[in-house]
């Protein structure tokens, strides 16, 4: 199947998905929601995901590409609709994944707690939120907007990554537990030492970038000659 057709049919799974997602909410009782740039979307992003949904019994994993992130320097990222695209069709044929446009359809620049706000309301506040995080990320959490409100809202799991040591992610958690009351979890999941800036690199040198992402993904970089200039190289 063409890279065209793929992607209709990855739409048009994913629409089903939210629309089968909705009716059924009340049966719902939790979902994990996956943020990040996905500037692309990896194997690691999706084996974390699925590791998770199976230990914490989610009903749904939403993936959730961020529109403007407050942390990243906007030029240098890829527009948001190719990211938005590259995790449709990275995820599709998970019946369990789903990608939500809530942030890649604003214009502003876009905040996890709006975000969790809004599924609050969207799943009624019966089904429980639950945050997916890599290390790095739990590292940059205190400096997230209204952080403290944000703790009451949802959970999250934070998963290792290689490179930062264990003791340090420990240490954070624990701190932020004590001070904030907040629900943080530490899950070990099997590490992959993938980044969507080493993809990016590879791409940029030619290199092969295979068994890294889904080959679809790899097909629609390739087709959209993504990650070719000069300021789509750093992380
Ligand atoms: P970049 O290099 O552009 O920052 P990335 O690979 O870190 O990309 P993001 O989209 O920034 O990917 O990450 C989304 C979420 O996934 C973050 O919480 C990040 O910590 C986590 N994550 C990404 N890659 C890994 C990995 N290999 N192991 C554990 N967590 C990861
Ligand atoms: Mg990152």
């Amino acid at each position: 199947m063409n890279i065209d057709n793929l992607l209709e049919k990855a739409l048009n799974e994913n629409n089903k998905k939210q629309r089968n997602n909705l009716e059924s909410i009340s049966k719902f009782g939790k979902i994990a929601i996956m943020g990040g740039t996905f500037d692309p979307i990896h194997i690691a992003h999706l084996s974390i995901a699925e590791e998770i949904r199976e230990r914490f019994n989610f009903n749904r994993v939403i993936f959730v590409p961020a529109g403007n992130p407050p942390h990243k320097d906007c030029s240098r990222i890829t527009s948001s609709k190719h990211r938005y695209l590259m995790t449709v069709l990275a995820t599709y044929t998970n019946p369990y994944f789903e990608v939500s446009s809530f942030e890649v359809e604003k214009e502003e620049t876009t905040y996890t707690i709006d975000t969790v706000k809004a599924f609050k309301e969207l799943y009624k506040d019966e089904t429980e939120i639950y945050f997916v995080i890599g290390a790095d990320t739990i590292l940059e959490l205190i400096t997230w907007k209204d952080i403290d409100k944000l703790f009451k809202l949802c959970s999250f799991i934070g998963v290792p990554r290689p490179n930062i040591r264990l003791d340090k992610i420990k240490k954070e958690i624990n701190k932020l537990n004590h001070k904030f009351k907040s629900r943080i979890y530490l899950s070990p999941v099997s590490q992959l030492q993938i980044s969507s800036t080493d993809i990016r690199r590879r791409v940029k040198e030619n290199k092969s970038i295979k068994y890294l992402l889904p080959e679809s993904v790899e097909n629609y970089i390739y087709k959209n000659k993504l990650y070719i200039k000069q300021n789509n190289l750093n992380g």
